[in-house]
């Protein structure tokens, strides 16, 4: 799963609080299954990859067209705020509510999310609600996503400004190592982050229960012990009130991870289909994902700032006029932070979904070895692409800079063909330099 992404997310949007709070995206299906007994299953037969579906096609096409739209708009809109002077004039009516810079930086920054959010409302209704309701994807009532984007909202609001006063202090202590500060400060914040959304921030949008399914909670559990994972929780969320997809997915750090299971995922798929799902998340867990993943958002997040480092100047230089600020220090120039952050997170990308793919790729092989269910692996991802009008072989913009998994085609394609070589106790056999052993 990609929980690069959504640190990457965190991070680079991090300095305004506009953190993503859906979690990445992780084999999603649907489809109901009957229970597959477990005897009547050949595991070493191939699966094949379905073509997708028109409907698919469609859904892909207009997708392609909204991220090109959003990267543009992600963009426009700061820059449009900030050069049009409109955030000096917000921030000089937050220096008049707030007095003093404290308060100034208090008021500012909500004031600016919520004037964006504001701005945006069409537009994320339409992605948000209408488009995934069009295509039969979305569950969620009008109610309940107005509720989840007030409250989502808000903790960008509160985080935001957490993050807002320690940036902007830095820039005021240290104009030329703030960067750098800011970065190795943000380290046991992405830390406490991780610890802290599952537990705090998750249940604000829906309600999570320990497995009701308590004999598939067992086998998870057996499962986890064979993964070495010792006291491992799994739990159950209510996706269904929000969506058709299904997921899962591994979360929290130290005393907080867990793997959570979509009620979705647990209706529509297969009881094996659903413990290959878990292997792949317990590889996420057994392999060190989790703090791999903070460990590379330090790093876009120290590259990200930098580079705000020594490009803002020159544009405070040129249209300090215009811009109404003539420091970086000056709170009104979070947009212009904001835009030179997407500016550096559209060239850095590309190296992040790489990092991600790789990851989900180890963790597929990974949950190959533990369980041997090449096949309910494979049928699984059939239902993914199937359900939630998946492309199974997408271009190559989508594959540079969106996929943050290898395509359902690719890991379709190595279900069938990877074979790691079992012992006489069907333990599987490390696998020799050069690629996979036939068997
Ligand atoms: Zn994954």
């Amino acid at each position: 799963m990609a929980k690069v992404l959504r640190w990457c997310a965190a991070i680079a949007l991090v300095v305004f609080g506009m953190i993503g709070t859906a979690p990445a995206e992780e084999p999603r299906a649907a489809a109901s299954t009957s229970a597959e007994a477990v005897e009547t299953i050949d595991e070493s037969e191939p699966v094949a990859v379905p073509e997708p579906s028109e409907k698919a096609m469609t859904y892909y096409r207009t997708g392609m067209g909204w991220w090109a739209f959003n990267r543009v708009w992600g963009l426009a809109l700061p820059a449009l705020i900030v050069f049009s002077g409109f955030s000096s004039r917000l921030r000089t009516l937050a220096a008049r509510v707030g007095r003093g810079w404290f308060g100034t930086v208090a008021v500012f920054l909500p004031l600016y999310l919520l004037v964006t959010a504001l701005i945006e409302l069409p537009i994320d209704y339409y992605q948000g609600f209408v488009r995934p309701h069009a295509y039969g994807l979305s569950n969620q009532s009008h109610a309940k996503w107005l509720t989840d984007l007030a409250l989502g909202l808000g903790v960008n609001m509160a985080v935001g400004v957490l993050i807002a006063w320690g940036l902007y202090a830095l820039l005021r202590r240290s104009p030329r190592r703030w960067w750098l500060y800011t970065a190795l400060g943000s380290i046991p914040f992405l830390l406490a982050g991780a610890f802290v959304m599952p537990i705090w921030i998750d249940p604000l949008f829906n309600d999570f229960g320990p497995m009701k399914d308590k004999e598939l909670e067992r086998s998870i559990l057996d499962l986890a012990g064979r993964a070495g994972i010792e006291s491992g929780r799994v739990f159950e969320v209510d996706k269904s009130v929000d969506t058709e997809t299904v997921n899962a997915y591994v979360t929290g750090f130290l005393g907080s991870k867990r793997i959570v299971l979509w009620d979705t995922l647990l209706k529509r798929l297969g009881e094996r289909e659903v413990l290959f799902v878990m292997a792949h998340e317990m590889g996420h867990y057994a392999l060190g994902h989790v703090l791999r993943s903070i460990l590379s958002s330090f790093v876009l997040t120290l590259a990200g700032l930098y580079f705000v480092h020594r490009a803002a100047p020159a544009v405070i230089a040129r249209f300090h006029a215009r811009l109404g600020f003539d420091r970086l220090s000056d709170v009104a120039s979070a947009p212009l932070i904001l835009l030179l952050v997407q500016v550096a997170m559209l060239a850095l990308n590309p190296a992040a979904m790489a990092y991600s793919r790789h990851q989900e790729h180890e963790a597929d092989r990974f949950a190959i070895e533990l369980t041997g269910m090449n096949r309910s692996g494979a049928s699984a991802f059939v239902k993914l692409q199937t359900q939630n009008l998946g492309n199974p072989r997408p271009g190559w913009v989508y594959k540079i800079f969106r996929a943050s998994h290898p395509s359902i085609g690719e890991r379709i394609d190595f279900c069938n063909n990877y074979r790691p070589r079992r012992d006489s106790a069907g333990r599987p056999i490390a696998e020799p330099p050069g690629g996979p052993l036939e068997d």
